[in-house]
């Protein structure tokens, strides 16, 4: 998907979010993931994803904007 900037800022009570990283929802209240890993052991999204969501460790493998 390319589309540049889609905000969605209607959600105050937030159990569900989405983890960029391993490209899959979870649910940060329960600390519990959303979706399952998927079979590929090659699949860059879901190797090294852990037990938990709060262990996702935010590599900015893109060049974060902090300087
Ligand atoms: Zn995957």
């Amino acid at each position: 998907m390319t589309t540049s900037t889609t905000r969605q800022d209607t959600a105050p009570a937030i159990d569900q979010e989405y983890c960029d990283i391993h490209d899959a929802y979870y649910n940060p209240l329960k600390d519990e993931w959303l979706e399952t890993a998927c079979d590929d052991p090659t699949c860059p999204y879901c190797v090294g994803r852990p037990q938990r969501p709060s262990e996702v460790k935010k590599m900015d493998h893109l060049g974060g904007p902090d300087a």
